[in-house]
């Protein structure tokens, strides 16, 4: 439930009188103070909260869960402040986001040449991972500490958003420390609400990618999270799903991006790399997420693929010269559509 308060003093008297009144009640308070209005969220045994016990109160309930599933999501009032990189998330200005760099971080010089020649093609987000989750534990787990220390440097030395991806409290006050841009929650996390809790709390712009068994309203849902515990700095990202198509590395949800459009005022993201797992199928994915409407296009680039530590992500993993192909191909989307990269 969700109660609408003048102020956090009031949100308090609010909390008071209920555990006051209702003292058999079981419930969970939490007191969001981040958007213009204040808000008191209550779960638990909720009820109990009867419209006459609220009305005889004087509490203003502004939504309840046994009615509804999203309150924040797609409420067009709560004024939505999302930093991607550079500029701030207005859903009217037809921007196009470009997130790119290699899976994970393996040495500075790769890193830093990968940075530079995006830099020059254009890139809105340079995106580069410490430490890497991998389904085997003898793939490369991605090299640590330093890699923050890296990211660090390239966003100071080519002046660049950077991305990382956290995998717990420590790493994101890591992201604080090294004043990392955006961080992600990736598609193997996306269900561990703690750590879901921490990232809305440090209110870094967090992409959270769709869990490969999950759907569109675990996700929306997991995303809700970042409004009640923060103030709703989330992306939402389709990266493909696990079905019995094993031709792809998982199945592109295409239709995902119109469906969380519709139903959230959030920037979309399409991460086709990992949805396809193959190269050449990159381009064309993240062409169709566009005119679907995706927002942000993330994409894993390498300076030499060739050289990247294997398997990792080899195969999905586009060269330069690809780079410069996909910017250009977008680039005519953006044309028909009327839309263009934020960073030209
Ligand atoms: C990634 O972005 O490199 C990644 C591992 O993504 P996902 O969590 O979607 O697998
Ligand atoms: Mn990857």
């Amino acid at each position: 439930m969700v109660i609408e308060c003048k102020n956090y003093e009031e949100a308090l008297k609010i909390k008071s009188i209920i555990t006051k009144r209702i003292k058999k009640g079981i419930f969970n308070f939490f007191i969001n103070d981040n958007y213009e209005k204040t808000y008191l969220i209550i779960n638990g045994q909720i009820d109990l909260l009867t419209d006459e016990f609220l009305h005889e109160n004087n509490i203003n309930k502004v939504f309840s869960s046994l009615e509804k599933d999203f309150f924040f999501i797609n409420n067009e009032v709560i004024n939505k402040k999302i930093k991607i990189g550079n500029r701030i998330y207005n859903p009217n200005d037809n921007l196009i986001t470009i997130v790119a760099g290699p899976c994970e971080i393996e040495d500075y010089e790769s890193l830093y040449e990968t940075a530079k020649e995006l830099k020059k093609i254009g890139v809105s987000v340079f995106r580069a991972m410490p430490e890497k989750p991998r389904t085997s534990p003898y793939n490369f787990q991605g090299i640590g500490d330093i890699g923050w220390e890296y990211l660090a440097k390239i966003k100071e030395e080519l002046d660049i958003p950077v991305l990382a991806e956290v995998f717990c409290e420590e790493d994101i006050n890591k992201a604080k420390k090294y004043n990392i841009d955006l961080i992600q929650i990736g598609a193997r996390n996306m269900q561990n609400y703690n750590l879901i809790k921490k990232a809305a709390q440090s209110k870094i712009t967090t992409v959270l990618k769709k869990g490969m068994w999950c759907n569109n309203i675990q996700l929306l849902k997991a995303a809700e999270y970042f409004f009640v515990y923060g103030n709703g700095n989330v992306i939402l990202c389709e990266r493909g799903i696990q079905t019995q198509e094993n031709t792809t590395r998982n199945t592109f949800d295409i239709s995902a991006i119109k469906y969380l459009k519709e139903n959230s005022s959030l920037p979309i993201m399409a991460d086709a790399s990992h949805g396809t797992g193959i190269r050449e199928y990159v381009i064309p994915v993240n062409t169709a997420a566009v005119l679907m409407g995706a927002d942000i296009i993330e994409v894993e680039v390498h300076i030499e693929p060739n050289r990247t530590i294997k398997p990792g992500d080899f195969y999905q993993m586009l060269n330069i010269e690809q780079y410069k192909n996909l910017i250009s191909e977008l680039n005519k989307i953006n044309n028909l559509k009327n839309k263009r990269f934020d960073f030209m």
